[in-house]
């Protein structure tokens, strides 16, 4: 099964993505998470990228571009996958679309869109906390760690993101509003 998963930041792509992917036996794809992981690796990639993510703004299309075909190329994405957080632009639409057609054309079997009120992703932002180690994601109000601070999953500690700062969750709304 091959879906793309739309929609504002904090509208619930990673959490819902998460669940779809354990019951579909596909990977999520998020590239947002890759980006991460590149920048805390201090890869060129990452060093590239760094600025732009930390400002809240879209990294270009061709870095995106090129990390989302070497990770579709991956065994694991062979069978499908869910992607979270791509395609954000109409390039990048056109680029999956060529990317899927020179793999011997499979086509996209669902594109699903999350639509949530701006007011109510801006309050799950500021109260989203996550595992540094095994990603799992909380709600200060509706999903509260047990411990607070400390993961129920794997014991580690909770963190939130820098993105998540008031200023760059609103330049984010902002970007996805305009593409
Ligand atoms: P969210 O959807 O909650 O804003 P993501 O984790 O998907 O967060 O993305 C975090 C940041 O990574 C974005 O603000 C942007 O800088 C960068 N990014 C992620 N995906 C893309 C993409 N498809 N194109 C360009 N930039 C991206």
């Amino acid at each position: 099964m091959r879906v793309v998963l739309l929609g504002p930041p904090g509208s619930g792509k990673g959490t819902h993505g998460k669940g779809l992917s354990a019951e579909l036996g596909v990977p999520l794809i998020s590239t947002g998470d890759i980006l991460r992981q590149a920048i805390a690796e201090g890869t060129r990639l990452g060093l590239a990228a760094q600025a732009d993510v930390k400002a809240g703004r879209l990294v270009a299309d061709e870095t995106v571009l090129g990390l989302i075909e070497t990770r579709l190329g991956l065994p694991d994405a062979k069978e499908g996958f869910l992607l979270d957080g791509f395609p954000r632009t109409v390039a990048q639409a056109d680029g999956l679309g060529t990317l899927l057609q020179s793999g011997s054309c499979h086509n996209l079997d669902h594109v699903v869109n999350l639509v949530v009120p701006v007011e109510v992703v801006v309050n799950r932002l500021r109260e989203r906390w996550l595992c540094g180690s095994c990603g799992t994601i909380y709600n200060l109000s509706s999903k509260p760690p047990k411990v607070a601070g400390i993961c129920d999953v794997c014991g580690s500690t909770l963190k939130q993101r820098a993105d998540d700062e008031p200023a760059t969750v609103r330049a984010r709304l902002e970007v996805y509003q305009r593409r």
